[in-house]
């Protein structure tokens, strides 16, 4: 599943291809179930004509603010997440499309945006501001502006496990199931510890390995992009991660057998020995 790292690699390669700037001309999402799936309410017909204008990310999702329509001079933002498999392509006109091709923007440079999703849990919706589409959604955990105090500040006001608190979007936007358990591991944070009683400077410390884990898969992902260029949605199981989820495993910094423990119906791996 495509998390904060795929999505910010996504976005600086939408950025490096030129969309900013690029009008709409066509619009074709012609699959069954698309109004369940990628269209919001009023369809996308209405991007037609309307120019892209920036690539905004908050935590996993992609915001693209438009120019205003013709008729009622609205500002509406184009809100996608990839759900479960999707990824997007900027194709050339003589280039295939995504095996499993969703959506496609035509735009007024002859390329086209693919939207390719094999489970079809991606999400594409027209939104009146930013925040109809990430409704909610605290800071996004790579923001430079979210300091480590505010970040002491949020989750300590919280009573629950901090692997919890770390995956509640609401708190800080982003910070997937293993990059929570990546970094509690490496600050020696137990997941259950109430998140209100660590003391303040491990949470700061907590605050800059999460920064340092989720930037360290971004350069990860950057460093291997496919022949066109654009990033793989990789499986996390790869040579970023520290830990092996898999019950028995050994921790990265003791070599005991890890353990696993469900908060919320997320599976945590942890090490019993180097977190308290
Ligand atoms: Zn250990």
């Amino acid at each position: 599943m495509p998390e904060l790292p795929e999505i910010e690699a996504l976005r600086r390669y939408l950025l490096r291809e030129g969309l900013v700037g690029r009008t709409v001309v066509e619009v074709d999402a012609d699959w069954p179930g698309v109004e369940d799936t990628v269209d919001g309410a009023g369809g996308l017909s209405p991007l037609v004509g309307r120019r892209i204008e920036g690539i905004e990310r908050r935590g996993k999702q992609l915001i693209l603010p438009l120019s205003a329509s013709a008729p009622d001079g609205r500002n509406q933002v184009l809100g996608l997440h990839m759900g479960m498999t999707g990824r997007l392509g900027i194709m050339a006109p003589y280039e295939e499309s995504f095996r499993y091709r969703r959506l496609s923007l035509f735009f007024d440079d002859e390329r086209r945006l693919e939207l390719d999703d094999v489970r079809r849990w991606a999400m594409v919706r027209l939104e009146d501001d930013a925040e109809a589409f990430t409704g909610g959604m605290g800071p996004d955990a790579l923001n430079p502006e979210f300091t480590p105090a505010e970040f002491v500040e949020r989750v300590s006001a919280k009573r629950s496990p901090i692997k919890s608190v770390l995956l509640d979007q609401k708190v800080l936007a982003g910070v997937g199931n293993i990059y929570a358990d990546e970094a509690l591991l490496m600050v020696g944070i137990t997941p259950s510890r109430r998140a209100d009683q660590i003391s303040v400077t491990r949470l700061e410390s907590l605050h800059n390995t999460i920064v340092g884990v989720l930037e360290n898969a971004l350069s990860f992902i950057e460093s291997q992009p496919d022949d066109q260029g654009r990033p793989y949605v990789i499986d996390a199981q790869d040579d970023r991660m520290q830990i092996t989820r898999k019950p028995g495993a050994p921790c990265p910094q003791c070599e005991a057998a890890l353990k696993s423990r469900k908060f919320g119906g997320r599976t945590a791996y942890y090490c019993p020995y180097c977190q308290h």
